[in-house]
């Protein structure tokens, strides 16, 4: 009897195999990334849904074409089918969430889901069959072997085709994805139909319909059918999202989620420029690697990679030449590893790599050689030769500690590395441990006084030079340390830094900076407050909207606040401190040149730059009464900056006779321990109140207030 087609199962079909695709997606990037004690589970739980999943399909596939025929619900051949879907579910579960897929595995998945299909399909039409007996089958069945090598080989295909999909969406990382499953599934479910009208070609069935106990007779027993394994298939793939909720995170929400999540998020996973993973997405694949290492109880190291003289390039051959470069590395980097092995980007000239399933160092350090190596090699862009190179620190899993100190450490021992000289790797060991366990420690204090709000602000005097008037403030950030006591910025402003969490101290400097300002106000004190601006806060695009913002919050004039660079930083990052001018000199948001003559100094520099005030470094005021050459330059730059028209502050003044000669020399405003140390809020407003009085600050009368 030859097959007849239910044309209206067909979508129904297409929507089930592309939905149980998309479910399938979800379940082997879980897989990925679990590893818990519950990954057992989940991965039988995975396996069964999947494999019984696509058995119910099966079955609607079938009836588009025997839907007129009688089934036999419960046969042997019927079960035996369910195992062999089942076993399908497996191979497709363990296969797909390995982190490599290996050439071998494809072949053996391919041949499981090729043969599986068809033997689940041999099994099930055994259901048409009333003799009910799986052995009998093969006299009612007859083959067509070129059409089985057909059918075979579509079924291998498809197959083969689903697993790599599987196995590259769970880290792809790219825009897109939810499209890319989406389109994925739907070729899936067309796959696993025509996998069914090629296997009806190989095979002709004479069944004949005959009355048994759970004989049902034709739509009947289709519509059950199908009813049947559709409710299965949902209900399969809820309670296992429920089991997974019941873990911790939801598989309903996480489906749901992570589309969203990772879709949106792409963007947020990847680095825009060179494509590699970003920060963000490699610590999740550093922890996904870890747990992975901890099953297999392997070995990992992570490869803590920054590029040696890089900076100067932007500047020397500007920004589109230092991006290029940046794509190269990533290339040579990506070139330098193993398949198995991840390389990131995780900040402007810092990359990561992990090195996974290695056994001892000695495994490492081929892999880490091939990467300084190739980052020696000169490179050519736009005509024109770039030559870097690269210092690396590596630090083991488990050895070297969990994954907040693997990085930590990686860090400190690439740190070592550029000391011994750069261009070379060097591991993490005790000697570098005692240096990094108080970076660990920093690094944990430093998040805690975020959290815990543990930094004040403390104001420096800003006097005339020449009738020593109170004419503003500094405001210098102090960290209140619960056990420490009071540090410095010296102590932390630079691990700030290297931890990532200046930004948001500043933020807070910034605005309560502003606050003071407004305080002072409403106390009737016209303060006129600067503020310390760190480096990386120039590269934050909403710094002047923001400064803005809180002008306007707090009510706060143009006049009162001032932003301090230092020299070295806006040299370092010329481009950008330009660009930073531009837009500061638009808001009307004024500007101070910090610690100008402490590096190599540059009076032509001053000429070109949009700034309102330079204040001459202290190092500059302790030399002026000593040598002449200091005297002299003091003297040309004050005489440079008020050609320019800009004011000219003093820093670190601590005598009278530095006093005396500032003053003759013309500098305007000075700053320093001969006027007073930084005090309190409520010790400068004091000091305000009193000298509006008499106008007039005089050095004595307040040096021990301040002290
Ligand atoms: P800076 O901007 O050059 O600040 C002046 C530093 O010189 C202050 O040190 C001040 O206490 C010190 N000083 C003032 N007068 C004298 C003097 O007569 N003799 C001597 N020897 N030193 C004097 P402090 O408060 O320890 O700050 C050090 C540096 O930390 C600052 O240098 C600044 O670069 C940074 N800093 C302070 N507050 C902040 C902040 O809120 N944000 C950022 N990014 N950096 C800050
Ligand atoms: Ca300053
Ligand atoms: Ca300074």
């Amino acid at each position: 009897m030859k097959a007849s087609y239910d044309i209206w199962l067909i979508p129904l079909s297409l929507s089930a195999s592309a939905f149980a695709m998309y479910v399938t997606f979800g379940f082997v990037e879980n897989l990925y990334r679990t590893a818990s004690q519950h990954r057992a589970i989940l991965f039988n739980v995975y396996s069964i849904a999947i494999g019984t999943g696509l058995w119910a399909i099966h079955f609607v596939n079938l009836l588009i074409f025997y839907g007129n025929q009688a089934f036999t619900v419960f046969s042997l051949a019927i079960f035996a089918s369910w195992l062999v879907a089942l076993s399908i579910g497996y191979t497709i579960c363990a296969t797909s969430s390995k982190k490599v897929m290996t050439f071998n595995c494809l072949i053996f998945s391919g041949i499981v889901i090729g043969l599986g299909s068809y033997l689940m399909f041999y099994l099930s039409l055994s259901g048409l069959n009333e003799t009910n007996n799986l052995w009998n089958l093969s006299t009612n069945i007859s083959f067509y072997p070129i059409s089985l090598l057909l059918a075979l080989s579509t079924a291998f295909g498809a197959g083969l085709l689903s697993v790599v999909t599987l196995s590259w969406i769970k880290h792809y990382i790219g825009d897109n994805k939810l499209l890319i499953k989406v389109i994925f599934s739907v070729i899936t479910g067309i796959a696993i139909l025509a996998i069914h009208a090629t296997f009806n070609t190989t095979v002709d069935v004479q069944s004949q319909i005959v009355e048994s106990q759970i004989l049902l007779a034709d739509k009947t027993l289709s519509e059950v059918l199908i009813t049947l394994g559709l409710i299965c298939l949902f209900l399969l793939a809820f309670v296992v999202a429920l089991y997974y909720e019941k873990f911790n995170t939801s598989t309903l929400k996480h489906l749901l989620n992570t589309q969203k999540s990772t879709d949106s998020a792409n963007s947020g996973f990847k680095d825009p420029l060179t494509q590699l993973p970003n920060r963000r997405a490699f610590k999740r694949e550093l922890e996904t690697a870890i747990k992975r290492s901890e099953r297999a109880s392997s070995t990992i190291a992570l490869a803590y990679i920054d590029l040696d003289h890089f900076k100067p390039i932007n500047d020397s051959h500007g920004h589109h030449v230092g991006d290029a470069v940046l794509m190269l590395v990533a290339q040579r980097l990506n070139a330098a590893v193993r398949v198995c092995d991840t390389v990131a980007r995780i900040g402007g000239d810092e990359f990561v790599a992990l090195i996974e399933e290695i056994k001892s160092d000695e495994d490492i350090i081929p892999i880490v050689e091939r990467i300084v190596n190739s980052i020696k090699e000169p490179f050519l862009v736009s005509g024109q030769q770039i030559d870097i190179s690269c210092s690396v620190g590596i630090a083991v899993y488990p050895r070297d500690g969990d994954m907040e100190r693997l990085m930590i450490r990686a860090d400190a021992a690439m740190y070592k590395a550029k000391e011994n000289g750069k261009n070379q790797f060097k591991f993490f060991d005790s000697e570098i441990e005692s240096a990094s366990d108080k970076m660990l420690e920093m690094h944990r204090d430093l998040q805690s006084a975020i959290e815990n709000n543990e930094f004040s602000l403390e104001f420096q005097p800003k006097v005339n030079c020449k009738n020593q008037s109170l004419e503003g403030a500094e405001a210098l950030i102090r960290w209140n340390h619960p056990t420490k006591g009071v540090i410095l910025p010296k102590k932390f402003i630079p691990a700030a830094e290297r931890f990532g969490l200046i930004n948001q101290i500043n933020d807070w400097v910034v605005e309560e900076g502003c606050r003071a300002i407004r305080r002072a106000k409403d106390d009737g004190v016209d303060l006129k407050l600067s503020i310390n601006l760190a480096r990386q806060q120039f590269r934050n695009p909403k710094l002047v909207d923001k400064i803005l913002q809180l002008r306007k919050r707090y009510k706060i004039p143009a006049a009162n606040l001032m932003f301090e660079i230092k020299e070295t930083t806006a040299i370092k990052n010329e481009n950008q401190f330009k660009h930073l001018l531009l837009q500061f000199k638009a808001a009307e948001i004024k500007v101070a040149l910090d610690d100008f003559g402490s590096q190599q100094f540059s009076l032509s520099y001053l000429q070109h730059l949009n700034i309102d005030e330079v204040k001459l470094d202290k190092v500059f005021i302790g030399q002026i009464n000593e040598n002449k050459a200091s005297r002299a330059l003091v003297d040309a730059v004050i005489r440079l900056a008020h050609a320019l028209d800009l004011n000219v502050v003093a820093e670190g003044v601590e005598t009278e006779t530095q006093r005396e000669a500032l003053a003759d020399l013309g500098c305007n405003q000075m700053q320093g321990y001969l006027i007073s140390k930084p005090i309190s809020e409520r010790k400068l407003l004091n000091l305000f109140k009193r000298l509006n009085v008499i106008d007039q600050f005089w050095v004595s009368d307040h040096q021990s207030e301040a002290a």
